[in-house]
Parts: C-alpha cells; sequence; structure tokens
C-alpha cells in the first residue's frame, strides 16, 4: 500500500475525526502499546468470518495466535475459516525471504480445500523484509484460477481500526463488483461492520426476509466469498453500529452510487427503527406495510416475558464499558429497560457517538477514558451501579471486585441483535443482577475447625 493511501485511511472523510478544519486522523500508534489489537489483527477479525474463504496469515506463529479465533463470529456452512493457516515465519525466512514458502503453502491450500479463494495477510516482519505480496497473489491467482487477496495491513502501521480499514480496501480494490447475482431482485441491501457475533446476525437475517428484502451480503458475518464479490448489486448499505467499515460504505457510495445509513439492532426501538429506514427507502407500500406488521407481530411475541424482566430490572443502574463502538446503541437498549447507565467508555467512539451518547444521557454523561480496572471498581461503586457490562478481559475486574457482570464484547456467546436478541439482553442482565452468588460472596469468610 503506498504512502498516500494510507494516509487517505487515516483521514477518511466520512469520520467525525475528520471533519473539523484541523483533520485530527486516526490515532498514530505508540511504539510499545499495541493495546487493543494491532492493525493485522483488524483486519484479519475483519474479514475472517468470511467463512468459506481461507485465510493465511504470513508471518511469525505468533501473530496469528494473537489474533486466531478470539472473535466469537459464528457460520451456519462452511468452516473452512476457522482453519489457522499460517507460513510460521522462522530465522532463515527472514534471511532468504518468505515468498518462496508463501506460495508453496497458498498453492497446497487450493489443492486440498478447494476453496472460492484465498486472503493473504501482511505482517509486520514480512513487510519489514519486503516480501511483495501483491505480485504473488497475482502470479498465484494466474496459475490456479482462484482468487487471492493480499490484505497488506502490518501491525506496525497504526491501530486496530486502521486495520479494519484495509481490510475493507483489499474487498473494495479485489472483491467487490466482481460477480453478478443469477437473478434480479427490486430489494436490495448489505449490512456493513456486522459480524454475527454469538450468532445475532441469525435474529436479524429472518427479519430481513419477512420484509421481503434481499440480503446480498452481510460484511463479514456468516458471509461467502460470493456475496461479498456482489455487494456492488445493492440499493442501499447499512452501516451496522460499528464505524469499523466506514470506507467502504462511502467508497461504494461514491463508485457505484449505493447510499448507506448507519442503524443499529440493539433495542428494541433501534431495530424498529432500522427495518422502518430500511422500508421506507425502497417507497413500496406493501413493503412497509410488511415491515410494520412484522415489527407489531415480534413486539407482541416478547413483550409478555419482557415487561416481567423490565419489571425486575426498574432503577437498576449499569456500568458500560465496551471501549467504545457500540456504546451509544447499547446506552439506548438499557435505557429502553428502564436502567440507568451511569457511565459508559468512549475510548473509540467518534465524536458523533459522543454527542449521540450525550443525547441519551444528559449532558452531565460520565464517558470512561481511564478504563483500567480499579477506575472501573471505583466508578461502580461511586455510582451505585447494580452490574458491570463490559468485555471479555474486565470480567476478571468483576470477579476481583464480586460484582454482577454481563459480557458484552466480540467473545460472548449470548446474542443481542434484534427483538430475540433485546429479549435475551434483558435474560443476561436479570439472571447476573439477582444472582444469589454475589451476595454470598460479600459474606465474612471463616475457617471452621476441622472436627
Ligand atoms: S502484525 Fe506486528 S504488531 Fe501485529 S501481532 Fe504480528 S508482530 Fe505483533
Amino acid at each position: 500500500m503506498s504512502l498516500p493511501k494510507l494516509a487517505e485511511l487515516f483521514e477518511e472523510p466520512s469520520c467525525e475525526h475528520n471533519a473539523k478544519k484541523e483533520k485530527a486522523g486516526c490515532p498514530k500508534p505508540t511504539p510499545g502499546k499495541v493495546g487493543g489489537g494491532c492493525t493485522f489483527d483488524g483486519a484479519y477479525s475483519s474479514l475472517v468470518p468470511i467463512a468459506d474463504a481461507a485465510h493465511i496469515v504470513h508471518g511469525p506463529i505468533g501473530c496469528l495466535g494473537n489474533a486466531w479465533n478470539n472473535r466469537g463470529s459464528l457460520s451456519s456452512g462452511p468452516l473452512l475459516y476457522r482453519q489457522a493457516f499460517t507460513t510460521r515465519f522462522l530465522n532463515n525466512d527472514v534471511v532468504f525471504g518468505g515468498e518462496k514458502k508463501l506460495y508453496n503453502a497458498i498453492k497446497e491450500i487450493i489443492a486440498q480445500y478447494a476453496p472460492p479463494a484465498v486472503f493473504v495477510y501482511q505482517t509486520c516482519v514480512t513487510a519489514m523484509i519486503g516480501d511483495d505480496l501483491g505480485a504473488l497473489s497475482k502470479a498465484l491467482e494466474q496459475k490456479t484460477g482462484v482468487p487471492v487477496i493480499p490484505v497488506q495491513a502490518p501491525g506496525f502501521t497504526g491501530n486496530k481500526n486502521l486495520g479494519n480499514r484495509l481490510a475493507g480496501e483489499a474487498v473494495l480494490k479485489k472483491v467487490i463488483g466482481t460477480q453478478e447475482p443469477k437473478t434480479e431482485y427490486p430489494f436490495n441491501i448489505n449490512l456493513i461492520g456486522e459480524f454475527n457475533i454469538a450468532g445475532e446476525f441469525w435474529y436479524v437475517a429472518p427479519l430481513l426476509d419477512q420484509m421481503g428484502v434481499r440480503l446480498i451480503c452481510s460484511l463479514s458475518g456468516d458471509a461467502r466469498y460470493h456475496q461479498v464479490a456482489m455487494m456492488h448489486k445493492a440499493n442501499l448499505n447499512m452501516m451496522v453500529c460499528s464505524r469499523a467499515l466506514l470506507n467502504v460504505a462511502r467508497s461504494m457510495e461514491e463508485k457505484y452510487g449505493i447510499p448507506w445509513f448507519e442503524g443499529s439492532f440493539y433495542g428494541a426501538q433501534n431495530t424498529t427503527e432500522a427495518l422502518l429506514t430500511i422500508a421506507k427507502f425502497f417507497k413500496n407500500p406493501e413493503l412497509l406495510e410488511r415491515t410494520e406488521t412484522m415489527i407489531a407481530q415480534e413486539m407482541a411475541s416478547i413483550e409478555p416475558e419482557l415487561s416481567a424482566i423490565k419489571e425486575r430490572l426498574k432503577g437498576k443502574k449499569v456500568l458500560l464499558y465496551t471501549g467504545g463502538v457500540k456504546s451509544w446503541s447499547l446506552v439506548g437498549a438499557l435505557q429502553e429497560l428502564g436502567m440507568g447507565v451511569v457511565a459508559t467508555g468512549a475510548k473509540k467512539s467518534t465524536e458523533e457517538d459522543k454527542q449521540r451518547i450525550r443525547e441519551l444521557m444528559g449532558e452531565n454523561a460520565v464517558l470512561i477514558d481511564d478504563g483500567s480496572p480499579g477506575n472501573l471498581l471505583k466508578l461502580y461503586h461511586e455510582k451505585g451501579a447494580s452490574c458491570l457490562m463490559a468485555g471479555g478481559r474486565n470480567q476478571y475486574t468483576a470477579v476481583k471486585g464480586r460484582i454482577p457482570f454481563v459480557h458484552v464484547n466480540q467473545e460472548r456467546d449470548a446474542a443481542f441483535a434484534g427483538y430475540k436478541g433485546f429479549l435475551d439482553l434483558a435474560r443476561q442482565l436479570d439472571k447476573a443482577i439477582h444472582s444469589p452468588a454475589f451476595a454470598l460472596s460479600k459474606l465474612p469468610f471463616t475457617l471452621r475447625p476441622l472436627s
């Protein structure tokens, strides 16, 4: 990737950091600090959910070891994406170069697994010694007839967000627009930034089916390669919460004239709003009527259990620490349950996200920048919270503090999207907050003498 292109990605025009006269750009990497994942990790986690493709990491085993299987993205079919392919770079490869090893590895993968495509990821060491992924991919593609897509996102380039964007660039350049659907259909959409964590996309896809909207591709949760290749045939793109792949939506608008909007499937209100936005976009009265009827039925199906849980959760407060990307939509979902949000993480939130959070929580909203365990527990007790909702690494903070915890990030095993996901979220909170374990854990501990 040339330097001017990298500079463009740092200053993605649709990102609020860059809306001001003085562009802030994405945060630059700080030597020695890779907390939150490196660029390669961002690119790998963005594309790995493309389930029928092979994904090979060109670098030392540690790069793949850090990134492999650290997201709960599920597939309804092929499982090739779960195979951990790497060239496993060793000292000799650094001296003599690794292109031959990579070439043979990809040829072997194609011969053994017959994938529709191979994604090959550059890492720090292989980028520094100058292995040419672009030329190698082209040669392999010509020889085998299988698309080989280079993802040029070595870890030293920037942060995880930049890695997401570089992954977006790779599919924009080499995949999107290379295949055509077999049939025409009037209502087509893509979901961008939906990763099917814990299978939550499967709570959303049936809703789109019932509406009569064809989902061409969910980038990249439970996606297949040919779906990504046909994304240019959508009439509308929806950015799902996270702005990870914002450059894909913006570039598709510029290149193919496909408009996009940002929405969320967390919370019944957000889900309703997103589905109605899609239905209204197509200006088809029957589609809109079907959507409204379906929304009413879905709401009616969750209402009895939801009301009972809401009663038990009324007035309880949550300390939310998601790292930022999902904060505004989760704040809305929690408030819809009648709960208070005492503070929320905003480290990775855009200015627009922060404004939305302030609108929801009020101008005095506490936006957490210091997510250290000590600070989280201090805030939790100071603000009288009843539950900590955070990513996996903070479950140990909750265990040490003996407080209720609900897992909210990519490794979780509960799905929160759509109407059924909203009910699941309510159940998880109810179970955590009303578990007798926390009261018992605070009882004084006494050792009884052996009798
Ligand atoms: S790509 Fe670089 S920063 Fe990322 S895991 Fe590998 S060596 Fe570390």
